[in-house]
């Protein structure tokens, strides 16, 4: 069998990441089945095998450390070379900067047609026709992609993990490239873990409850956080609770902020100006709590509850808890 889709996988803490299960279960939906999988980085041989778990009976590693600290054009020629190798026409991984990144440079090396942020996808006879919202989610654009090479990032939480199938994997090794100047000579000096909530990260989190001023006060915040603990949420914040010192900035949506697409976003005394929407309105079911029926974030939210969040979050907390058996 010649795979024709190659899925260019992510590790997080030596595994393949979340994001990376649901570019395969695209890949499997528009290959028909025919698909590789790739990793690139340390730890690569080891994560590759995982490949098979998920139903992808061949994969490709290069394990080179080097990589993990190059700019990302230094992957784009072994991921353009192993995607020839194996006779991909499709090649998918997950749109996030690493992602972004690599498929702009593919555009290149592989003489692909691309897109990023991608949140739907079907194949036709000759290519793939994407949809991706664009203008901060106002508006969402459809593509053709046609020709014989097609490369898609998709954005993460738009697609359903792959379910685990497990089937034998084969995992061959792909030659270290020769690094120019250009990609050995800058040197990453260090990785600052950003400051966040207890639980998931915000970009990786499937449910995401966020803060607005409404809740007054630094200390009230522990309502929010108890919601989103109750529910193994993220915490994440408007502008106003960063720009007062409530939380750090690393918690705040919006477009200064982190943009999040997760599968419930929860906003509690949030107004909903446009720059926090733009964060968050790709999200797929979105919940607001505000005591002013007028509030611009009822008009993007799926539920509104319009009341005192004061009233209203301890109550739902305590609710989720007793429902959850915690
Ligand atoms: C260039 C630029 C970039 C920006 N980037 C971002 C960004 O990335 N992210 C971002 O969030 N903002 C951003 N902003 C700021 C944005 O314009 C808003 O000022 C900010 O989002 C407001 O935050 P908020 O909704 O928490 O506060 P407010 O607008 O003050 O809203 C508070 C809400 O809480 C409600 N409320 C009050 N009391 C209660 C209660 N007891 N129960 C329930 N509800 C209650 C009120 O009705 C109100 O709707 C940016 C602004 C600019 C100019």
């Amino acid at each position: 069998m010649t795979p024709n889709a190659l899925v260019v996988g992510e590790l997080h803490d030596g595994h393949l990441a979340a994001s990376t299960l649901e570019v395969i279960g695209v890949a499997r939906a528009l290959a028909g089945g025919a698909v590789a999988g790739l990793v690139l980085g340390a730890g690569a041989k080891a994560a590759a095998s995982e490949f098979g778990r998920f139903g992808v009976p061949e994969a490709y590693a290069l394990d080179d450390p080097h990589l993990d600290a190059a700019p990302a054009g230094a992957r784009a020629a072994p991921v353009a070379a192993t995607a020839r190798e194996v006779g991909a026409s499709l090649l998918l991984t997950a749109s996030t900067t690493a992602g972004r990144d690599l498929l702009g440079r593919l555009a290149v090396a592989w003489d692909a047609a691309v897109a990023t942020g991608v949140t739907e996808a079907t194949a036709f006879e000759g290519g793939v026709r994407v949809r991706r919202p664009v203008f901060g989610g106002r508006a969402t654009e459809t593509i053709r992609l046609e020709g014989s090479r097609v490369a898609i990032a998709t954005r993460p939480h738009a697609f359903a993990a792959v379910a685990e199938s497990p089937v034998p994997c084969v995992v061959h090794e792909v030659p270290a490239p020769v690094l120019s100047e250009a990609y050995t000579a800058p040197q990453r000096t260090g990785v600052a873990v950003t400051a966040r909530g207890a639980g998931p990260s915000l970009t990786d989190a499937s449910i995401v409850v966020s803060g607005g001023r409404g809740v007054r006060a630094p200390e009230n915040f522990r309502l929010v956080e108890e919601l989103a603990a109750s529910l193994g949420a993220a915490v994440g914040a408007s502008r106003a609770v960063t720009d007062a010192g409530w939380r750090p900035t690393s918690f705040q949506v919006g477009q200064t902020g982190r943009a999040v697409s997760p599968q419930l976003y929860i906003a509690v005394g949030i107004s909903g100006a446009i720059q926090h929407i733009v964060g968050m309105v790709s999200s797929r079911v979105i919940v607001a709590i505000n005591s002013d029926a007028s509030a611009p974030i009822f008009r993007v939210a799926d539920y509104g509850i319009v009341g005192d969040l004061f009233q209203i979050v301890p109550a739902l907390t305590a609710e989720v808890r007793r429902v959850r058996g915690a």
